[in-house]
């Protein structure tokens, strides 16, 4: 790309006027529509004080407004950066405290949180959306908030919020002076939070090259330009990169008809998709498997369901085969991560493509795998190494963090994925597990995952998570954590005799624990650095 995002919205928004750009329970906006409320919201923040490079924070679940106050900040060259809504006030503080935005564009149920921050943290100016009040259809279930919470949240939203200015107080502004100055291509765009999954996360620093390159990658992907105004299923968070490359640059660049889910719900799902069916379907497993056992069950199509997407986490072959049978075309994974925003390989969209694995480099993407002590020895085709990525899609650095970027970056521009990868002789390749998740024990190296997969086919249990704690003997133990299936139960000794029958005795666990969940992401991740703390807390 040699031009800003601010060129890829404001194309669509010129070429697609009349089309519909968003929907949200069933209300739209068109192109032209969507296009003037960027303009006038970016005048809005401008007259409060918003200039080139300052950050402004958007705390806010998928919503019609957080796609104007994306390309709204953008247009004026400030940096966006998203958060998750349902982050408490300690997470929040982590993340205001990091970056020092100075404005925050925040939906009403985070409007407290935000208030209640440290008078020392650099924010001074919430703009309140008021998602609750304007679509009471959004239901604490749709966004996964108990009951309780829901309560105390309306109760504080009829206290006086003063500090705040409303959403609607910037949509009245006047459109922004075409003259204002745009953003160059490669100024910072967003700084992006990782999800946290192996430690703290960390603000990923992406600029608009990278992702308008992304977003380019993706179409090519997709056999090329030749389909347009397609129907995306907005569902993934967009706060995340995953969701914001889909939906906020991809989406916007094809001209698509975002339909809008502020969190998952599949009877939400499932009534959109009888009045606008879904054409482009993007998701974790969890919730294809989910959406494609409803559908079946309730007899409704998603035979328009052509481009399927699914990432994050690895896809099981039986969600393929569920999700083809009620689907249109293809299911293909992906890979990616926060710091190369996010996509680096995907599955062809042909029948060639190879469940299990992750596919090929995206166009213009470089790969080759290394060994997980010295990064400068390449490994060979059918080993295990770590991952390393080069393309226009890998960020520069994390947002106040040296230590952690000369880490991660490589000289050569070469990228750190910290995956554990296996390639075939066809190039294709496959998720072995996570270098800061593999488990040192007694001299050989343990991956967590063989482990899972050989306990997640005990009829007893429903799942799995296997982690490394210290042993007293040095080095460290191999330790499962199950979820019960609802009529098992645990035999601990016998349980370990099954795992020994089918694994090497130094992968199976010396402990096996029943737990009644595990600490998830927003998209369903298990966060294993917490899940590890968290039991070994419970040990003393
Ligand atoms: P943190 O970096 O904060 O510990 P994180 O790495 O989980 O968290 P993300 O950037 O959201 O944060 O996730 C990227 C990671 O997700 C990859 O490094 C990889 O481990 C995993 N991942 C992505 N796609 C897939 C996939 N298709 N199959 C398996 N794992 C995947
Ligand atoms: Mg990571």
């Amino acid at each position: 790309p040699t031009e800003s995002l601010v060129a890829l919205y404001e194309r669509s928004v010129s070429e697609a006027a009349n089309s519909i750009a968003l929907e949200f329970f069933g209300r739209t906006t068109t192109y032209a529509a969507f296009g003037e409320q960027v303009e006038r919201v970016a005048e809005g923040l401008r007259r409060l004080g918003v200039h080139a490079g300052d950050r402004v924070a958007l705390v806010l679940p998928n919503s019609p407004q957080h796609v104007i106050a994306f390309y709204a900040v953008l247009r004026l060259g400030a940096v966006v950066v998203e958060h998750n809504p349902l982050y408490t006030e300690r997470e929040l503080r982590h993340q205001f405290e990091d970056h020092g935005a100075r404005v925050a564009i925040c939906w009403d149920v985070a409007v407290a949180k935000l208030q209640a921050l440290p008078d020392d943290i650099a924010l001074s100016k919430i703009v309140a959306v008021n998602l609750l009040k304007a679509f009471p259809k959004l239901k604490a279930m749709a966004l996964h908030l108990p009951v309780r919470k829901l309560r105390d949240t309306r109760a504080k939203l009829t206290q006086p919020t003063s500090g705040t200015l409303s959403w609607e107080q910037l949509v009245a502004s006047p459109r922004i002076d075409p003259e204002h100055p745009k953003p160059s291509v490669h100024d910072l765009a967003v700084i992006q939070y990782t999800s946290g999954t192996t430690g703290v996360s960390k603000g990923a620093m992406l600029s608009h090259y990278n992702l308008f390159a992304n977003a380019r990658q993706g179409e090519a992907w997709m056999h090329g330009a030749q389909y347009r105004k397609e129907n995306f299923y907005a569902i993934l968070p967009m706060f995340h990169a995953f969701g914001m490359t889909l939906f906020l640059t991809y989406g916007i660049l094809k001209q698509a008809r975002l339909v809008i889910f502020p969190s998952f719900d599949v009877d939400l799902v499932l009534a959109a998709a009888k009045k606008t069916p879904p054409t482009v379907y993007c998701a974790v497993p969890p919730i294809y498997e989910k959406t494609a056992a409803e559908a079946k069950k309730r007899g409704i199509s998603l035979r328009s369901a052509k481009y399927c997407i699914s990432g994050a986490m690895n896809l099981p072959e039986s969600v393929v085969e569920l999700w083809e049978s009620v689907s249109g075309g293809l299911l293909v994974e992906g890979y990616g991560m926060t710091e190369a925003s996010p996509v680096c390989l995907g599955n062809p969209f042909a029948p060639s493509r190879r469940s299990g694995t992750i596919g090929i480099p995206f166009p213009s993407t470089y790969m080759k795998v290394v060994d997980t002590e010295d990064p400068t020895k390449e490994v060979g085709v059918g080993e295990r190494g770590e991952l390393l990525i080069k393309g226009p899609q890998v960020f520069h650095g994390y947002w106040n963090n040296v230590a952690d970027t000369e880490k991660t970056l490589l000289p050569g521009g070469w990228l750190r994925t910290g995956d554990v990868v296996t390639v075939d002789a066809d190039g294709f390749t496959t998720i072995v597990d996570r270098v800061k998740e593999l488990i040192i024990t007694g001299g050989f190296n343990v991956a967590p995952s063989e482990v899972e997969a050989v306990l997640r086919t005990h009829p007893d249990l429903a799942d799995a998570a296997v982690i490394g704690v210290p042993s007293p003997h040095g080095g460290e133990k191999v330790v499962a954590l199950v979820l019960l299936r609802p009529e098992g139960s645990l035999d601990e000794k016998a349980m370990r005799a099954w795992c020994r029958e089918r694994l090497a005795a130094y992968k199976v666990p010396k402990q096996i624990v029943v737990v009644s969940d595990f600490p998830r992401s927003m998209l369903g991740k298990v966060l294993r650095k917490q899940l590890r703390d968290e039991f070994l807390t419970r040990q003393g």
